[in-house]
């Protein structure tokens, strides 16, 4: 086959200078599969007869990064971009389940193919000799299919990883796993065990995020929930409930795919009915209730997130999402401000993004979906107002407060009610209007005065002042320790509670 494959410009330099020097050199793995394919490469692996000190002697006119010397590879910095060359080599046993103990480098270029995971990924290229393809990748590649080199369970067994990277190209690319394949690759999941939590992480975020995620996460369940136990009981898990159309784990693999392929809304979808399972209930019509599921998701999906270790901030959101997936998000701009005002506009786009998918996995009831267009067209006109969403937004603020005569934690809770009057009128939020809601609010103030006995130092002034802000009503307290007068200021003050408090720690109230 004459092929003319493009190399970048110092891809080929180094290929050439390689070969001049009488080392048979190609390009090797993920680049010929993806240009093979119709694709475009994202990087570059060169393959190398060169042992690596003599790679670095070659390009001793070079910045060369020693970057993993006993496995063969050296990288040549040009123009500012690491070229990475490996020398030809085989592997030695693999004791740990995850590496070899011992790599050999040998100058044959077929022994460096056949240790290769898949034959779509055991192919070399040189634009003199064509293509190196001992094990049948161009054919597998057209048929779509990833097979291993070689017997399946001894090279699963070898390295347990290779059985979420099969999985990955899959989603991917959308191939499918050859039949024996497939068979080892369940046969052999409990080898994920020697992997570490990084490199599950990483394979598990790019399935997820794959074009084709939803049949791998049908067809290899059993070896997702190998690494995310959490979902296993989701798998088949009948519904009863004429809204669904399909079991959890299947509604769930249909909303996977339907969100946009960013990993933390990928697994926040992924989490977002783990709980359902688990609070499932019947009613005597013979439908089923999952009350309360969110919680339950939510500690599920923590306990994934831990396990996976998430960057703090994806499991953060995540789990945001994961809790909030079921809550309304307002159909009236009043709603929507407010929910606006507690979610952020971040949050709430993710959330209107999650429900989204939920209602397509559903598989039910189109006009659900109808109903959070309209709710993001909502959200869209009434962040176009720019009215005021949250504290910082308002008119006044606490300076203010203490200007008219506010002092402590009342401030904070004028604020708060100014706040949810302007999100249900945002034409109040003018310095005059405050201003008449404060008036209005400090009308509704309590303000009651008693005598304590019993206060003897100041030591006591502290101890009653520490008692009283464990009650949520009291906004300040005044006490005058020569006449024991005490002043407190809130809202809805308990009078009872407070006498019982003082009297417990051994002082008498007096009216
Ligand atoms: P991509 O870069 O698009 O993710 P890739 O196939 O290039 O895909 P890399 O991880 O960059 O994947 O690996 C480069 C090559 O090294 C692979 O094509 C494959 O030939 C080989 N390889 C990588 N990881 C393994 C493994 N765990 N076992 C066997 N061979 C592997
Ligand atoms: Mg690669």
């Amino acid at each position: 086959m004459a092929v003319t494959y493009h190399l970048p410009e110092d891809i080929a330099a180094v290929l050439e200078r390689l070969e001049a020097a009488g080392y048979a050199s190609y390009v090797v793995g993920g680049a010929v599969r993806d240009w093979l394919a119709g694709g475009q490469p994202h990087d570059y692996d060169l393959c190398t007869a060169a042992l690596p000190r003599q790679v670095k002697e070659l390009f001793a006119d070079q910045h060369v990064v020693e970057t993993g010397m006993q496995h063969g590879t050296v990288s040549i910095i040009l123009h500012g971009n690491p070229i990475e060359v490996t020398t030809f080599r085989t592997e030695g046993k693999y004791s740990d389940g995850r590496r070899p103990d011992a790599v050999a480098f040998v100058t044959e270029i077929e022994r460096d193919l056949a240790r290769r995971d898949f034959t779509i990924n055991a192919m070399a290229w040189n634009p003199v000799r064509g293509f190196c393809d001992p094990f049948g990748g161009q054919r597998d590649l057209q048929a779509g299919l990833i097979r291993c080199v070689g017997d399946p369970d001894t090279r699963l067994t070898e390295d347990g990883l290779r059985i979420l990277r099969a999985l990955r190209f899959a989603a991917q690319h959308g191939y499918r796993v050859e039949d024996e394949t497939a068979a080892a690759l369940h046969r052999n999941k409990a080898q994920l065990a020697h992997v570490s939590a990084e490199r599950i992480t990483d394979e598990l975020l790019q399935i997820l995020c794959g074009a084709h995620v939803g049949v791998v996460l049908m067809e290899f369940s059993d070896i997702i929930a190998q690494i995310l136990p959490e979902i296993t009981p989701m798998i088949g898990f009948a519904q009863h409930n004429p809204y669904h159309r399909y079991d959890v784990w299947e509604h769930t693999v249909r909303a996977v795919e339907s969100i946009r392929p960013d990993p933390m809304l990928r697994l926040a979808v992924l989490f977002h009915d783990a709980g359902k399972p688990g609070t499932f209930s019947m009613d005597e019509k013979g439908i089923g209730h999952f009350y309360g599921h969110p919680v339950l998701s939510h500690v599920l999906a923590e306990q994934a997130a831990k396990r996976l270790r998430l960057p703090a901030q994806t499991e953060e959101q995540m789990l945001y999402l994961v809790r909030h997936h079921d809550a309304p998000l307002g159909q009236i701009p009043k709603h929507v401000r407010r929910k606006l005002a507690v979610h952020g506009e971040q949050n709430f786009r993710a959330l209107l993004a999650v429900k989204k998918a939920d209602c397509i996995g559903q598989g039910t009831t189109p006009g659900n979906l109808t109903e959070l267009l309209q709710q993001e067209q909502l959200l869209e006109q009434v962040l176009a107002e720019q009215s005021c969403l949250t504290r910082r937004d308002l008119a006044v603020n606490g300076n203010d407060l203490i200007a008219w005569g506010i002092k402590g934690r009342a401030i904070r809770r004028y604020l708060a009610e100014m706040l949810a009057q302007v999100l249900d009128h945002p034409e109040y939020n003018t310095r005059e209007k405050l201003r008449e809601i404060f008036e209005q609010l400090r009308a509704q103030d309590d303000c009651i005065e008693l005598t304590v006995n019993g206060m003897s130092a100041g030591s006591c002034v502290r101890k009653i002042k520490k008692l009283l802000s464990d009650i949520p009503q009291v906004d300040t307290v005044d006490i005058t320790l020569d006449s024991g007068k005490v002043v407190l200021y809130g809202q809805k003050i308990p009078f009872e509670q407070v006498q019982h408090m003082l009297a417990a720690a051994g002082f008498e109230v007096v009216l």
